[in-house]
């Protein structure tokens, strides 16, 4: 019997998928590794923070700033009255594991951010805004309820795990990756970790003036106002809706049997 070799089909070496597809289940497949290596390193951080106490924590980040912060001159009125109004706020957290340090940040933008080592930016931005000490209180309550919790070392840890992991995998320079301020507060904090800091900051408010008047009137204010103005506070755009906000600040008051009304202490600056 005669072997008779028969041609190879045409084309068998091109695949039967189209191409497009082909390349649309690469990338596909690709995005699901990338997603699941960047949930792994955020897990991974959560064990970490289990790991870093907070002394830890405070002796690394003791004389730490952030890259693009613009301080204001030490001898500012307004960070004096700030830092003693932390001092007095935190007074009240028994047992808190941190020394809290007040910065200024020359900046026209409302914010306020908690960073690593108790550290507390806020912005001219904000000052600005606050008409009276228990405007101000509450905000920096709020940010004390944040390292309560340690929101802040999260959101740093996973800030620079997935910077490093994008740089690595994108080739990108990973000694460019630098923490700058701004960065960290665009990035913003879950919705239950900001309520979570907003009832702490409420108590903390509670407890050092004996009534929560004005707690809220910032957030309603920024309420009130039109959208242009809106632009201007990007403490809205990491925390939650003004709004909303003050509906369930209003409701814990309510649920607590705190007086909604009392002194009102005026800003000194
Ligand atoms: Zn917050």
């Amino acid at each position: 019997m005669k072997f008779i070799p028969r041609q190879p089909r045409e084309g068998i070496n091109v695949s039967d998928t189209h191409p497009l597809v082909e390349a649309g289940t690469l990338v596909a497949g690709l995005t699901v590794i990338f997603v699941l290596i960047a949930l792994l390193l955020i897990f991974l951080v959560e064990i970490a923070l289990y790991f870093i106490p907070v002394e830890k924590e405070v002796a690394m980040f003791e004389d730490w700033l952030p890259d693009d912060l613009v301080t204001v001159s030490p001898a500012d009125e307004r960070l004096y009255q700030t830092q003693r109004l932390v001092d007095r706020l935190a007074f009240h957290w028994a047992d808190a594991p941190y020394s809290f340090r007040v910065e200024i940040d020359d900046s026209d933008v409302a914010n306020a951010v908690a960073l690593p080592g108790g550290l507390i930016v806020v912005t001219e931005g904000l000052l600005d805004q606050v008409e009276s000490e228990n405007e101000l209180a509450f905000v920096l309550g709020h940010e004390l309820g944040h390292f309560r919790n340690r929101d802040h070392l999260r959101a740093l840890g996973r800030g620079i795990v997935l910077s490093l992991f994008l740089a690595t995998t994108m080739g990108n320079d990973v000694s460019n990756i630098g923490v700058n301020v701004t960065d960290l507060a665009l990035r913003g904090f879950s919705r239950q970790q900001e309520s979570s800091a907003d009832e702490f900051g409420l108590a903390l408010v509670y407890t050092h003036y004996g009534h929560v008047d004005e707690a809220w009137r910032l957030f309603e204010k920024w309420d009130d106002s039109d959208s242009r103005m809106r632009d201007l506070v990007s403490y809205t755009s990491t925390h939650p809706a003004a709004g909303n906000r003050v509906a369930s600040l209003k409701q814990q008051a309510t649920r607590e049997g705190w007086p909604v009304e009392g002194l009102i202490t005026e800003l000194k600056w």
